[in-house]
Parts: structure tokens; C-alpha cells; sequence
């Protein structure tokens, strides 16, 4: 059992993650990422056994042709004997899938239905399954939708107050996403509170060049802040997060911007980016503020305002709080971000310890609160173990 590996695959429109891992010790075998697919700079790159290795894909290299290498690495590398499944993060599974599913012909139906909910994620998802379905023809193939956890939401959380036939007829409704993350932090929060999960009160806050926060009960997404699309909730990196729709006519009819103008606009010319004028990197802002720059101050302020507001909301499904969790690549790193949220949520009575805030960084996960009552946490999120984990249970139910 022990030797078991699964092939996890998240494909995004232009780049390919990929990691091999053991889903019980979590071990890590290869990892890698290939870029800037379908254009003249695809490259592909890997670590294994510690070494990085680069590779120059052929100009305007595709999904496919990217995939073609990684068979060839894992051939050269005897990877292949040990593998037992291929895992695919897959972003939007609409109403359909609450939980992980074994990809067949029906499965893949329905996952290019949904692409009407997300027609530059799902589409590349299942061209990776397709790629992958060729190159492992021996393999199953497991899907694991970023919007399965959050399939637990009540109806008053995942409405939008529009005509209801638009839910009925087109699907419009909240679904949220990063659930593989937030499921994975939750999990390992009532860990570390030595708690169980169906006894725990969490809001998990995850934050990357996408941020989301969910409020977890009971084990249980019950709100969450991403909705029909991953543009909805708090500031992002390139996203502008919650805005007043009224936005919309006031730029179509005052200042003539398309429909495509505007998606560009919201998707990626806001956010930090858009307030800072400088970039959408948090660690560059930071060095930034430390410089002086108030125009990088101004953007992580907002961030972090909108994001505490979204947090001491969640109070209302959850009822009661035992802990705040910290993951993604600012949740992880940035002791700043987490020292201004904390502050701002001063009325929950968190008190920051400054020495456990600056050591739970670059893996290392900590509470990092010296108060009694609720306490803030960091977790390092893992989506492909859950990936795994998902891909070994779901094998092992069906043999
Ligand atoms: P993705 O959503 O693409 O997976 P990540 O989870 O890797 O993104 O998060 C990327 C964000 O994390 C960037 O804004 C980056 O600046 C930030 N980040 C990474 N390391 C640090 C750090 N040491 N301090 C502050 N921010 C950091």
C-alpha cells in the first residue's frame, strides 16, 4: 500500500501542475510545472530527487505535447510501476458533484455542460483528462472539484436576490471554490485544537492571486465568499472582489466599455494590482509600504479591511468561532497581512504573539494568538494530498 502513487494534473488555460505523490506518508515524489503553453516560450520544469531540471518545450507546445513530456519523465525516472491513479483538479462541478467521482464518458459530459460556468477552466480540465486518458489508458482517472465541499450551503447562503428562474432555468446561484484548500485546512485546524471536526467552528481564509474565505461548520462549508465565478468576495491579486453591480452600467453607458473590456478590467487590472498601480504581488507591496510607497499601503490596507469585514461576518452562519485559519501563499508567508487582519478583528479579543506570528512562515504552520477564546492559526494548504487521498479512497471503494 504503501508504494501506491497518484499522478495529480491541474491544468489551467495556458500552464500544466503536476505532482506525483504518495497519498498516505504525503511524500512527494516529482513536482513540476509547465508554462506559457500554446505560445513561443512553453517550457516545462521539475523537481525530482531534489535536483530542478528545465526544459524548452517545442514553440507554442500544447496541453498535450506538455503531458507527452511528463510520460517521458516519468518513464526515464521508473516512476511509472508505483502509480495508480491520475487525480484531476477540476474547477467547476456546478450542482452536480458533491464529492470526488471516477471520470468515465458520462462524467466527462458533464463537466463540459458546466463550462458554461466556467469557460476558461473546465475546457482545460478536460482537455487534461482527455491527454492524460490517452497516455495512461491503464489508469483510472479521479476528478476533484474545487466546488464539491462547498455543496453543503443552505440555499439563504447560496441565492443571489435576482429573479429566481435565472437559479431554476441558467444555474445562477453562489458555488464558491478552493474547497479542496479549505477542506484541508479544516481537517488539520481540529488537529491542532485537538478537537473533532463535527465539534469544530472555523473560518478558513484562503489567500493566493485568488483569496476566498469560508466559514466551516461542523466540518461543513456553510458559506463562502467566492460565488458563481472566483471574481466574487474579498480583494484578490488581479480581481477586484465584491463591487457594486451599478458598476457595470456606469461604465457600459458613461465611459462605452464592452462586456470584454469590463471582464478584463474586474479579472485582471484590479485588485492589488489595480489600487497599487505597482503590482499584484503581496511580497512586492510589502517591500514597497517598507520603502514608503502610500499607493502600496493604500492596496494592502483595503485588502486587509475587506478581508477582516468578510471574516466577522462569517460569525453569523457559524453561530460561534474557535479558530481563524490562515493558508495560501500570502495566508502563509505575510506575518504583515496576518498582524492587520488580527488587529482589525481586535473586537473577537485576538491578541497576536508577535514571536509565533514571524515563525509560522515558509511551511511552518502555528497558532498564532496568545488569547483565550478564539485563536488565528497557519496552516500550509496541501490540495494535491487531498487530491491523492481522494483518488486512493475512490479506487479502493470501487475494487
Ligand atoms: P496561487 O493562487 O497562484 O497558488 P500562491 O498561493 O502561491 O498563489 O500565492 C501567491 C501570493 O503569495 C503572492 O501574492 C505572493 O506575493 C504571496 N507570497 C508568497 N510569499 C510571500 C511572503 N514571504 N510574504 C508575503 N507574501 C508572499
Amino acid at each position: 500500500m504503501s508504494q501506491q502513487h497518484v499522478l495529480v494534473l491541474n491544468c489551467g488555460s495556458s500552464s500544466l501542475k503536476f505532482a506525483i505523490l504518495n497519498p498516505h506518508t504525503a511524500t512527494v515524489v516529482l513536482s513540476g510545472l509547465a508554462e506559457c503553453l500554446g505560445s513561443d516560450t512553453a517550457r516545462l520544469s521539475y523537481r525530482f530527487n531534489n535536483i530542478k531540471t528545465a526544459i524548452n518545450l517545442a514553440p507554442k507546445a500544447s496541453h498535450q505535447q506538455a503531458i507527452a513530456t511528463l510520460v517521458d519523465i516519468i518513464k526515464e525516472n521508473d516512476l511509472a510501476q508505483h502509480l495508480v491513479a491520475v487525480g484531476h483538479r477540476v474547477v467547476h462541478g456546478g450542482e452536480h458533484f458533491t464529492r470526488s467521482v471516477i471520470i468515465d464518458a458520462a462524467i466527462k459530459k458533464v463537466i463540459a455542460q458546466t463550462a458554461n460556468l466556467a469557460p476558461l477552466h473546465n475546457p482545460a480540465n478536460l482537455i487534461g483528462i482527455e491527454a492524460a486518458e490517452l497516455a495512461f489508458a491503464n489508469l483510472p482517472q479521479i476528478a476533484v472539484f474545487d466546488t464539491a465541499f462547498h455543496q453543503t450551503m443552505s440555499a439563504e447562503a447560496y441565492l443571489y436576490a435576482l429573479p429566481y428562474s435565472l437559479y431554476e432555468k441558467e444555474g445562477v446561484r453562489r458555488y464558491g471554490f478552493h474547497g479542496t484548500s479549505h477542506f484541508y485546512v479544516a481537517q488539520q485546524a481540529a488537529t491542532m485544537l485537538k478537537k473533532s471536526i463535527t465539534d469544530s467552528y472555523l473560518i478558513s481564509a484562503h489567500l493566493g492571486n485568488g483569496c476566498s474565505v469560508c466559514a466551516i461548520k461542523q466540518g461543513q462549508s456553510v458559506d463562502t465568499s467566492m460565488g458563481l465565478t472566483p471574481l466574487e468576495g474579498v480583494v484578490m491579486g488581479t480581481r477586484s472582489g465584491d463591487i457594486d453591480p451599478g458598476l457595470f452600467s456606469f461604465l457600459t453607458q458613461q465611459l462605452g466599455y464592452s462586456a470584454v473590456t469590463i471582464d478584463t478590467l474586474l479579472n485582471k487590472e484590479s485588485g492589488l494590482l489595480g489600487l497599487s498601480q505597482l503590482s499584484n504581488d503581496c511580497r512586492t507591496l510589502e517591500e514597497a509600504h517598507y520603502a514608503g510607497n502610500l499607493q502600496a499601503t493604500l492596496a494592502l490596507d483595503v485588502f486587509c479591511y475587506r478581508l477582516a469585514k468578510q471574516i466577522a461576518a462569517y460569525v453569523v452562519p457559524l453561530g460561534e468561532l474557535d479558530a481563524i485559519i490562515f493558508t495560501g501563499g500570502i495566508g502563509e508567508n505575510s506575518s504583515l497581512i496576518r498582524e492587520k487582519v488580527l488587529t482589525l478583528l481586535r473586537f473577537f479579543g485576538f491578541t497576536l504573539d508577535n514571536d509565533a506570528n514571524l515563525a509560522a512562515r515558509f511551511g511552518q504552520s502555528g497558532v498564532i494568538t496568545a488569547n483565550e477564546g478564539p485563536c488565528a492559526l497557519v496552516i500550509p494548504t496541501n490540495e494535491e494530498l487531498v487530491i491523492a487521498q481522494d483518488a486512493a479512497q475512490l479506487i479502493k471503494e470501487a475494487n
